[in-house]
């Protein structure tokens, strides 16, 4: 059984933020925190945004203030993402007219959902920022709001025509895909060169890997260490969405399933896997054990994120795995 707010919280179904209001686009500042649905759906919403007429703006890249910004105003039981969410929204608020926080529920009908961080997003962020206009539009098939007919609903709120708001979603996704294969074909490339050096898997959320903090001090790293770094939200989606079941028929958290069905896709052409977990995250947690149970044949190195981890310690742990790593390609 799914919970879904109430009708009534949200302006209509698929839409949200804007409670009816028709408010003008054109050259309107429209804030995009980068953080959580940003990374997964950055192309897709910026793009949306500008061939309406607004004027898009990121807040900057994850740094110490924003993480401890981000702390200060949520609560504990919060993930380290949600928490540097809000510190996204903190640094961008007073210099836009108003922050796009879309709510993700389930993307695509017929698969599972997020997590329940990411169905709250939305009204967690108006919660910590009363004083603020945070607009977005709900994607929930569940309940018969797919992406595009939310996207084009919102634009439609926002003051555009449904045709201009139609080509303005087409562009958008056009855009998205073709971003998403060129780095899939790029990762897809590098299985097939013999770079005679082991390969390590980096499994992640997207909004994790891409993150200043969070992610990019650990790819960096083992881009330092002579190993081949893949990730694994660069494999085909669909494929990893399907793959999963073999693991664990009844994983409900679609971005879970994407991570591990990454792996099984990769299984046979891996010597390594580095999973990013984020505290206090309940389905990355539960992933992370599934996959250190049930992966064998390479060695795994789990690292558990918080708004403590320091580089020193990471550095430490990411040598010792990759000399393992390399010890066994040699053998
Ligand atoms: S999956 Fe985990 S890390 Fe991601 S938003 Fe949900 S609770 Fe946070």
């Amino acid at each position: 059984m799914h919970f879904r707010p109430a009708l009534g919280v949200y302006s209509r179904l698929g839409t949200m933020g804007i409670l009816g209001r028709v408010v003008g686009v054109q050259g309107a500042r429209i804030g995009i925190p980068r953080s959580m649905f940003h990374h997964s759906e950055s192309t897709l919403a910026y793009a949306f945004l500008e061939a309406m007429g607004a004027s898009p703006v990121l807040s900057p890249p994850t740094n110490r203030r924003i993480l401890e910004r981000g702390v200060s105003l949520a609560t504990d039981e919060n993930c380290l993402p949600m928490k540097i969410h809000l510190g996204h929204v903190d640094a961008i608020a007073s210099s836009v007219d108003r922050v796009l926080v879309p709510r993700y529920a389930s993307q695509e009908a017929g698969h599972d959902d997020t997590c329940v961080k990411m169905w709250a997003a939305h009204d967690i962020t108006r919660n910590v920022f009363p004083d603020l206009d945070v607009v977005g539009y709900d994607v929930d098939t569940r309940f018969g709001s797919d992406e595009r007919g939310a996207m084009i609903r919102f634009g439609r709120e926002l003051g555009v025509s449904r045709a201009a708001a139609r080509r303005a979603w087409r562009t958008a996704d056009e855009r998205r895909t073709s971003e998403r294969r060129a780095a899939q074909a790029e990762q897809e490339k590098l299985l097939e060169t013999d770079t005679g050096r082991p390969r390590v898997l980096v499994v992640g959320h997207r909004y994790i890997l891409d993150d200043d903090l969070m992610g990019r001090p650990t790819l960096s790293c083992l881009g330092k260490q002579d190993v081949t770094v893949l990730r694994s939200d660069r494999v085909d989606i669909q494929r990893s969405r399907e793959l999963t079941k073999a693991l664990s028929p009844t994983m409900k958290w679609v971005y879970n399933q994407e991570q591990v069905g990454a792996i099984l896709a990769l299984r046979e052409r891996i010597d390594g896997i580095v999973m990013l977990v984020s505290f206090p995250c309940g389905p990355d947690s539960l992933c992370a054990e599934l996959v250190q149970r049930r992966i064998s044949e390479v060695p795994v190195c789990v690292i558990v994120l918080d708004e403590l981890t320091g580089t020193g310690g990471l550095h430490t742990r990411l040598e010792s795995f990759c000399d393992i790593v390399k010890m066994r390609y040699v053998a």
